[in-house]
């Protein structure tokens, strides 16, 4: 049997027909090479915002039932379009809905999930010897009868499209196609020495992405993770190899940070002077979650005197409406202000290998001290550092943290500094867990199997 293949190719590298035409000629030759080909699409460069726009141009609260059905045809053209630019290459191609593909949803307007593939048509058209392209982003609701309805998964839900049909066609390979080579150690626009890896974990990439790394969508790698798809990004414009997403079985020999992220869309709110009583965190934080508003990082300061003060993030494009849901809560609790701080940024340090190792919250708080950087806020996962800072600082800090943690250094290579924390994770490691950081990790080669 042949080997079957998804390709996922993203907006930027389907904007016009040169671009197409250029998608068109990878698959072609993938093809050649006698794989079976199911092609994932998102929408032509900045349909999606433009089609957005167009509709709040004629509303301000568009239904959302037409609103999907609208954001849907953004990929029934590129998919299409893809389909056409095959055919013109001679090569037989079918582009499909994804209600057409037998992806189904739990109806959710502008948030849907996968509820199940029934990828019947799917097969029947790879079977026909078709390559098969499927419009990303969609599915219809699932219903009794025939009433169903055109639902989207979200921004970027393309990933989620392909990740979601490699895992039930059991594909041998998954790719996603997109603008730029890969995952990097920190966003290259900030740090020019940013460093490709080769392998990222699925654990690592979920942070990374969730802190603001904007390559993949954090819900296409949950899918991976669960299913055990790898998935392999790479450079829709250039031959070069990707970065691999997947189980990474030298973690645990790897004792190091494996890359950084940042996100200038935060805002930070701090309440003052707070009664300090039972049930406040509650009426503040119970109506920001009933608007759907993302709060991040939560910061509670020692009472004094009866009071205390409250700070936490939420996304900067939440930050009017967070105003203006509290003012009510404000009046009712009396407290004594609140304060917001939008131009305030944040940086993360990732790693499963810096899991039970102190060395590195130290390392990383030394060298934002030593660029001057102050830090306003810092939280931490297992396998992640993250502080607020001002936004002002944040190309300084970056670079400062890539230096410090020597990321800039083919992964091979360890350093003496790299050594001593990694000594000092050991002398701390946890006895009761008999968790221990390993000495002088990082030696693993890490090539792309
Ligand atoms: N076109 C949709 C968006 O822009 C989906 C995607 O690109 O994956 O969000
Ligand atoms: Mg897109």
């Amino acid at each position: 049997m042949s080997p079957l293949v998804v390709q996922k190719f993203g907006g930027s590298s389907v904007a016009g027909a040169d671009r197409i035409r250029r998608v068109a000629r990878r698959i072609a030759r993938e093809r050649a090479r006698g794989s079976d080909l199911v092609v994932v699409v998102s929408a032509m460069g900045d349909t999606t915002d433009e089609l957005l726009a167009l509709a709040t141009a004629i509303t301000e609260d568009p239904a959302p039932r037409e609103l999907d059905m609208l954001l849907a045809t953004g990929e029934h053209q590129s998919a299409t379009l893809v389909s056409m630019a095959l055919h013109a290459l001679g090569v037989p191609a079918i582009a499909l809905t994804g209600a057409q593909a037998g992806i189904t949803t739990d109806g959710r307007y502008g948030r849907a999930r996968i509820a199940g593939i029934e990828p019947v048509r799917v097969h029947e058209e790879l079977a026909a010897g078709k390559v098969v392209i499927v419009a990303g982003f969609q599915g219809r609701s699932e219903s009794s009868g025939d009433r169903h309805e055109v639902t989207t998964l979200g921004r970027g839900g393309s990933d989620t499209t392909a990740v979601a049909l490699a895992a039930r066609l059991h594909a041998d390979r998954c790719q996603i196609f997109t603008d730029v080579r890969g995952i990097y150690t920190a966003d290259p626009r900030l740090v020019p020495k940013a460093r490709q890896l080769d392998v990222v974990g699925y654990e690592e990439m979920l942070e990374l992405a969730h802190q603001g790394a904007q390559v993949m969508q954090v819900r296409a790698v949950e899918l991976g993770w669960v299913n055990g798809v790898v998935i392999e990004v790479l450079s829709s414009f250039e031959d070069a190899p990707g970065t691999l997403i997947k189980e990474d079985p030298f973690v645990e020999q790897r004792n190091k940070v494996r890359g950084l992220a940042h996100d200038r869309n935060v805002a930070k709110v701090t309440l003052v002077e707070v009664p300090d009583r039972p049930g406040v965190a509650r009426a503040v934080f119970d109506p920001l979650a009933e608007d759907g508003i993302n709060v991040d990082m939560i910061v509670q300061n020692v009472g004094h005197r009866g009071a205390t003060d409250l700070s936490f993030t939420v996304p900067r494009v939440d930050l009017a409406r967070t105003k203006r849901i509290l003012e009510p809560v404000i009046r009712e609790l009396g407290f004594r202000e609140l304060t917001t701080d939008s131009s305030v940024a944040k940086v993360s340090i990732v790693g499963a290998g810096i899991q039970n190792a102190p060395g590195y919250a130290a390392r990383m708080f030394g060298a934002l001290a030593d660029a001057g950087v102050n830090i306003e806020m810092i939280s931490t996962s297992e396998i992640r550092i993250t502080t607020i800072i001002a936004e002002d600082d944040l190309e300084v800090a970056v670079q400062a943290l890539h230096r410090a943690f020597e990321l800039e250094l083919p992964e091979a290579e360890v350093t003496e500094a790299e050594a001593e924390v990694t000594e000092a994770a050991v002398d701390a490691g946890d006895p009761a867990t008999g968790v221990r950081a390993p000495r002088g990790g990082g030696a693993t080669p890490t090539g792309t199997a």
